[in-house]
């Protein structure tokens, strides 16, 4: 089982292959990369100049590849959901979606673990994690960098657990 990583524009190689090696790490399944140089207009507002997050996750969900467990689109464009002004990552049952967009700063490291924070939070809410009230977890929702800085890219004990049992379950 394996999940599957795509960037649908040209993110760089090197974040790509750091989330893959981080999701590895955090979620335990086998990580596959791939590249889509195009980016899908269905999927874009040009007006707003956005990914439209429900569009994307949607698109994802017709690609179908036998033991797949998960797929992430990793975006460098902006992305929103709904009524919301912009949101760094969104997700539903298997399929998510993440931007680099806002998470952007010149220190390499900083940018790539807030990437990290991003992917962890959405994918554990794929496999049924919610909003937790440790400040320091993963799953602790945040409203600024300054808030995403401050927690970190692991799970606290009470989220790791029930993570665990989901992940337990699905290879069995
Ligand atoms: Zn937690």
């Amino acid at each position: 089982m394996y999940i599957y990583l795509v960037s649908f524009e040209n993110t760089e190689k090197r974040l790509l292959f750091a989330v893959a090696k981080n999701v590895k790490e955090t979620f335990g399944f086998d990580v596959r990369v791939s590249w889509v140089a195009a980016p899908f207009k269905y999927a874009y507002n040009a007006q707003r100049k956005q990914y439209i997050a429900e569009r994307v996750v949607d698109y994802l969900s017709t690609l179908n590849y036998p033991r797949l467990v998960r797929m992430l689109a990793i975006l460098s464009s902006d992305l929103y959901a709904g009524d919301l002004e912009f949101v760094f990552g969104f997700g539903t049952k298997r399929d998510a979606v993440v931007s680099t967009f806002r998470l952007w700063s010149t220190e390499e490291r900083l940018f790539f673990e807030r990437v990290f924070k991003v992917v962890n939070l959405t994918l554990g809410k794929t496999f049924g994690l919610d909003y937790c009230k440790d400040h320091k977890c993963v799953m602790h929702p945040y409203f600024s960098l300054t808030d995403m800085d401050a927690k970190a890219k692991s799970f606290c004990t009470y989220c790791k657990t029930k993570l665990e049992a989901t992940l337990s379950q699905l290879t069995l």
